[in-house]
């Protein structure tokens, strides 16, 4: 095993919290972030209000400030991603409100600069890397997917026939019925499939905004590994979610699909905390049922299966609610 060093991880369950910058014209806000230090504690304050409780503490395993960049991320998260190469299932999160900088981490804000890039093109670029190294002692096949779930229902919206299809059931999860299994061999092939998969969604570029912030976005990467001497076979899964927003809906201002919207979401994160939960306590009933998150995810949460969850926060004071809101989720299942 060259990787040993996700053995060393205390536990399977994992929590970074990483806090944006203000965004350009930004700098004069006002800001929740009293304090950051190097053993992942985190003080926020609500800019607006004076006297006690003013200020909470919070403890993860790391904290990204705002100056964190897209390699020192990765870096972290490196050794996880490359035991999938060993045979290990893995799933990382962004959870935040909207806004807070889920996509940029998972994804980044642009995929035409390779500076820009997010958690899974690096990953990616990493695993076909370690492949190649690795090819005279194991031949690795590497599949992806992608699925967005949406009040409660898949769509797949990387469904090629063009290019080949992975026909194998699935042992490591997402066994999301007609979700085509495209195999790749390079980050160029996978961003190729982003690209089509992006416009196969079939709403326009604004309303895929909107939308996508409504859903919960999960990009699967399967391997499957043959020892050239032994031939026996290991296989590995990272699944990398970019989740819906959390932000809470006022309930007297939601009607219709948006409210219906709201409540798919709600039911799905929480019941995401409730899995994650049992899971950190070690508790014998974990309850996958409650959602199609987590029914997706299930042979990749718990067991020998190892959970990173990125929580992003938008340091604002505005936000000040719903940061806590956060960061008391993430605490929970920390
Ligand atoms: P979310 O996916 O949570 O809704 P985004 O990832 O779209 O949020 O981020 C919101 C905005 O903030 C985007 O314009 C994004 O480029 C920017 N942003 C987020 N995180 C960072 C960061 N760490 N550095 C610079 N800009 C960021
Ligand atoms: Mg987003």
């Amino acid at each position: 095993r060259l990787y040993n060093e996700v053995q060393e991880l205390k536990g399977n369950i994992r929590v970074y919290c990483r806090i944006r910058p203000f965004l350009q014209g930004q700098n004069s806000r006002q800001t929740t972030i009293e304090y950051t230090g190097e053993n992942g504690e985190l003080v926020v304050a609500n800019p607006f209000k004076q006297g006690k409780d003013t200020h909470r503490l919070f403890k993860f395993n790391k904290v990204f400030g705002q100056a964190a960049t897209q390699e020192e991320v990765f870096l972290d998260t490196r050794p996880l991603i490359r035991s999938i190469l060993d045979g290990y299932n893995v799933c990382i999160f962004a959870y935040g409100q909207t806004g807070s900088g889920k996509t940029y981490t998972m994804s980044g804000p642009s995929i035409t600069s390779k500076e820009d890039w997010g958690v899974n093109y690096r990953a990616l670029n990493d695993l076909f890397h370690l492949t190649q190294i690795r090819q005279n002692t194991v031949m690795y096949e590497v599949g992806v997917q992608m699925v967005e779930i949406y009040n409660e229902q898949y769509k797949i919206f990387l469904n090629l026939h063009t290019l080949g299809i992975w026909n194998t059931a699935l042992p490591n999860g997402l066994a999301v019925p007609d979700a085509s299994m495209h195999c790749v061999r390079s980050t160029e092939d996978v961003l190729e499939l982003m690209k089509i998969g992006l416009m196969n969604r079939t709403v326009g570029a604004t309303a895929l905004n909107e939308r996508s912030s409504r859903s919960h976005c999960v990009l699967s990467v399967h391997v499957r590994g043959v020892d050239v001497e032994t031939d026996s076979v290991l296989r590995g899964s990272l699944h990398l979610v970019d989740l819906a927003g959390s932000e809470r809906v006022d309930r007297s201002e939601a009607t219709g699909e948006r409210l219906k919207e709201a409540q798919h979401i709600n039911k799905s994160l929480s019941a995401l905390g409730d899995v994650i939960f049992a899971l950190a306590q070690k508790n014998p009933h974990v309850p996958y049922r409650n959602s199609k998150l987590t029914q997706v995810l299930q042979s990749s949460l718990g067991g020998q299966a190892k959970t990173l969850m990125f929580v992003q926060v938008n340091p604002d004071g505005d936000s000040y609610a719903e940061t806590v809101s956060t960061l008391k989720f993430a605490e929970r299942v920390s």
